[in-house]
């Protein structure tokens, strides 16, 4: 059975996108197949890996689209040999208004992704920069989330905020994701306001931040725009150096927390 993980943050532009690949990449080395899922109607992740937009995607898997529901196996795309990617659309967008009438509309991906839990290590959701629809169903489909973000006080707000939608959800649902951790992207320890964002991080200790931080580098957006990930594209490169240790934390504390249920 795979474990879910919902790479989650109600922010843009905290790499939530490039976390999934990087992290997909090496969880996928690792550990056994992954697939990623682009649950973000801007679908970086599927311009980014090159997949065309037009074909079957995720919306059409929801049954939001005029086509009526289809399984998620067709749409399924190779990237490589064991990690897959099940492609988006901006159709997806339409899901906000079209799963809300829905009975159990907080259930709609957890039941898509039931059919191919048996195919995968790990299955990785790129959620949307929202704390709409889609990011419920991330929320209720996943067994963690990862939240990744920048260091700055703004950032920490956006935290605080996902962090309590989490705890409606399971008040409302029934069910929510485990926080996983806190992942601290694009990071540049020379100033020190970014020193003193991890610090007030590592001092939460429900926050769980991880030990490993990302750096800041421009090859991250070079690298995708070949679409690749870092240790593809200079693998002695520090940021894929921490993709690796993000991933072997990832593998340890799923781990940890298998043992304990
Ligand atoms: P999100 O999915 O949260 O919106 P993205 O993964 O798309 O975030 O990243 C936002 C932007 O930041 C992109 O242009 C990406 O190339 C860049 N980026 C992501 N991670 C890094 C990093 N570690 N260093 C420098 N730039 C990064
Ligand atoms: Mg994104």
């Amino acid at each position: 059975m795979a474990v879910i993980i919902g790479i989650v943050n109600a922010k843009g532009g905290v790499a939530k996108t490039l976390s999934t690949l990087n992290l997909g990449v090496e969880l996928s080395r690792r550990a056994g197949p992954v697939l990623m899922v682009d649950f973000d109607p801007q679908s970086s992740l599927t311009q980014t890996l090159s997949i065309v937009a037009e074909e079957e995607n995720m919306a059409d898997v929801l049954g939001i689209t005029s086509k009526g529901t289809m399984n998620i196996v067709p749409i399924i795309h190779s990237v490589e040999n064991g990690l897959d990617l099940a492609p988006s659309d901006i159709l997806l967008s339409r899901t906000e208004m079209t799963l809300i009438v829905r009975p159990a509309h907080e259930q709609q991906l957890a039941r898509v992704l039931e059919t191919v839990q048996d195919s995968y290590h790990y299955i990785l959701i790129d959620a949307p920069p929202s704390t709409g629809m889609l990011t419920i169903n991330t929320v209720f489909a996943a067994d963690y989330v990862i939240i990744p973000t920048q260091l700055d006080v703004l950032a920490l707000r956006g935290i605080g905020l996902f962090l309590e939608s989490l705890v409606d959800i399971r008040e409302d649902y029934g069910r929510a994701a485990e926080m996983l951790g806190i992942l601290a992207t694009m990071v540049d320890l020379r100033t020190r306001h970014a020193k003193g964002v991890l610090e007030a991080l590592r001092q939460r200790q429900d926050l769980r931040t991880f030990e490993t931080t990302i750096p800041r580098s421009i090859r991250f957006s070079e690298a995708a725009l070949e679409g690749k990930a870092i240790i593809d594209y200079e693998p002695d490169n520090p940021g894929a150096l921490a993709y690796a240790q993000l991933a072997e934390e990832v593998i340890q504390r799923v781990t940890e927390k298998k043992a304990v249920n």
